[in-house]
């Protein structure tokens, strides 16, 4: 069977216009003989709002029962899906995770697909019938609904597409393929046509919104080529693929960037071992994701600073966990939400020397402050005040000539 996964995302399903619009798409599928499997995501602004919701309710909502509240949204965009494609004469049924089943494994909001069932899917193909399957949730071994993290309806593509040996995995997104850095917010920049997953996984990790970052890990793992596309309009894509695949010139490949991230420093913290552990331990517990972290030099040997950066979602929690770490001894605590990280990406690095002096003496040309600098084999990130954020981006973008 020749099996194409098509993914469409929220905005791509945003209206019952747009789902016209898609379901031609995938019409344009079945006439080449395809036998099509849709993995689709909920209308933009749904999931967002289910979240919302769960807050008014309890800012404690219970894991499980949040995991049942978000994954709802994907049950209407498939069924609309579904249903306008019964009405153009093809026949068509929406698909919950459970009814698969799409086994996951993992915590509620961060579950991963460990086995997805494959006969009813199968012989539904078989009888000519086009599935069209709710992305981002599963279920788990004891019968609940679980969710696979934010964005996940790629992640849910991508295992449809290794389990069914898919010819191809189209993402279908409200852009046309992975660009050097976020086209909506730098007008120059420019689509690439070939990147490997390593360089993609660093591009997600790091703050491009276009790709789910487990679904790049998923699709390196499984060797799954991915294809990124538009919706909206007919081009050329981005090909996501092995790193042999891949010949390019390029030492950079691109430039991401996030926007919510907090900065904490904890000053005059007691300098002695143990201490950053002490730290840490209770934001481990509670999953808070530390990213960046600095501890300058004690001046006296008694003291030291702390810096490190989160998720400014999780800024109220970490506050309130440091501050009743009966552990650790420090004289002030200074929080910060008005800061970004910025990071180039690129396998080129490791072999070309000098691009860590060309980005920071780009950055300094234009008088822009670092504050904490962390790197990888392919990537370096900087954190730095928001205000300069769209000024840096633009400096970097042209220095490592990323426009060419
Ligand atoms: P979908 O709803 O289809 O999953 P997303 O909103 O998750 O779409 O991702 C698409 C968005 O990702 C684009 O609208 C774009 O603003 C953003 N984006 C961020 N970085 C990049 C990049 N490097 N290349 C392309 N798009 C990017
Ligand atoms: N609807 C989910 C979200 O908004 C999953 C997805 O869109 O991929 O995160
Ligand atoms: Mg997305």
């Amino acid at each position: 069977m020749k099996i194409v996964v098509l993914k469409f995302g929220g905005t791509s399903v945003g209206s019952t216009d747009r789902i016209k619009k898609v379901s031609k798409i995938i019409i344009s599928y079945i006439k080449k003989k395809y036998k099509v499997i849709i993995a689709a995501s909920a209308m933009s602004g749904v999931t967002n709002d289910l979240v919302k919701k769960s807050r008014e309710i309890s800012n404690d909502f219970k894991s499980d029962e949040y995991d049942v509240l978000l994954s709802s949204g994907e049950q209407m965009s498939c069924a609309l899906i579904a249903g306008r494609l019964n009405y153009l004469g093809y026949k068509s049924r929406s698909w919950l995770g459970w009814q698969i089943p799409i086994v996951t494994e993992g915590d509620f909001s961060a579950a991963r697909i460990k086995n997805i069932h494959k006969k009813n899917i199968i012989n539904y193909l078989k009888s000519g019938g086009i599935p069209v399957v709710a992305g981002f949730q599963g279920v788990n071994s004891d019968y609940r609904i679980t969710t696979i993290g934010r964005g996940g309806t790629d992640a849910s593509a991508i295992m449809l597409a290794k389990f069914f040996k898919a010819k191809k995995c189209i993402i279908y997104t409200d852009v046309d393929g992975v660009y050097t850095t976020d086209p909506n917010t730098i007008k120059k920049a420019k689509k690439i046509k070939v990147i490997s997953y390593e360089e993609m996984l660093e591009m997600a990790s790091l703050g491009a919104k276009v790709m789910q970052p487990h679904s790049i890990q998923d699709a390196r793992l499984n060797r799954v080529d991915i294809d990124v596309r538009s919706s909206f309009k007919r081009s050329k894509g981005t090909l996501i693929t092995k790193r042999k695949n891949i010949s390019t010139n390029k030492i950079i490949r691109g430039v991401s960037f996030t926007k919510n991230d907090a900065k904490v420093t904890l000053v005059g913290v007691k300098d002695k071992p143990g201490v950053a552990a002490s730290i840490f331990e209770p934001l481990y517990k509670n999953s808070i994701n530390v990213d960046m972290v600095v501890q300058n030099i004690s001046s006296n040997g008694k003291e030291t600073d702390l810096t490190f950066t989160i998720n400014s979602e999780d800024l109220f929690k970490t506050e309130k966990l440091v501050k009743n770490n009966k552990k650790i001894n420090f004289r002030k605590i200074v929080v910060d939400k008005k800061v970004s990280k910025l990071s180039i990406i690129g396998v080129g690095m490791i072999t070309t020397p000098g691009v860590t002096y060309r980005m920071f003496n780009a950055l300094a040309k234009k008088n822009i402050n670092i504050i904490v600098i962390s790197t990888s084999e392919i990537k370096i990130s900087v954190l730095l005040n928001k205000k300069d954020l769209k000024k840096a981006v633009d400096a970097l973008h042209k220095e490592f000539k990323l426009e060419k």
